[in-house]
């Protein structure tokens, strides 16, 4: 059964979409730690990260580094960190989640969104991959 990723890649189920390229996909996360919390998916569906083959691991982390600098441009923060857990879905992903203090990193507190404020921030971060 394709992961909960693999459906939003395809379209299957909605995401605030911040940005795709032949092999990997951002969104939102749709409950952050801080607001414009990212996550990175490698649309290959792979569980673990280090069973990524080099060449997407890397692709991954280039993906990942150019989406963080359009975050990092758009969300007031500190800067943006980067985490991979996997531990809740079995599909590769890199968390980037703009840190204000060390709670943002812990994944305890979670930031409560409305919908107008997803797309918002979402946008905000489009404008700076373009
Ligand atoms: P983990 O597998 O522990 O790295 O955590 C999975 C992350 O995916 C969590 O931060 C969830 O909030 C996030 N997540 C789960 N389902 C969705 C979804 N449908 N859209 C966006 N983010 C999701």
């Amino acid at each position: 059964m394709p992961s909960i990723f693999t459906k939003i890649i395809n379209g299957d189920i909605p995401c605030y979409k911040i940005a795709e390229d032949e092999d990997n996909f951002a969104f939102l996360d749709i409950n952050p730690n801080a607001k414009g919390h990212t996550l990175c998916v490698p649309k290959k569906e792979v569980d673990r990260l280090m069973d990524l083959d080099e060449a997407s691991y890397m692709k991954l982390m280039t993906f990942s580094r150019k989406v963080g600098k359009a975050i990092e441009a758009a969300v007031p923060c500190n800067r943006v960190g980067m985490s991979v857990i996997g531990l809740e879905v079995p599909h590769v992903h890199v968390h980037l989640i703009p840190l204000h203090s060390m709670k943002n990193a812990t994944f305890q507190h979670k930031e409560k969104m409305s919908p107008e404020e997803f797309e918002k921030i979402a946008g905000q971060i489009r404008a700076y991959l373009k």
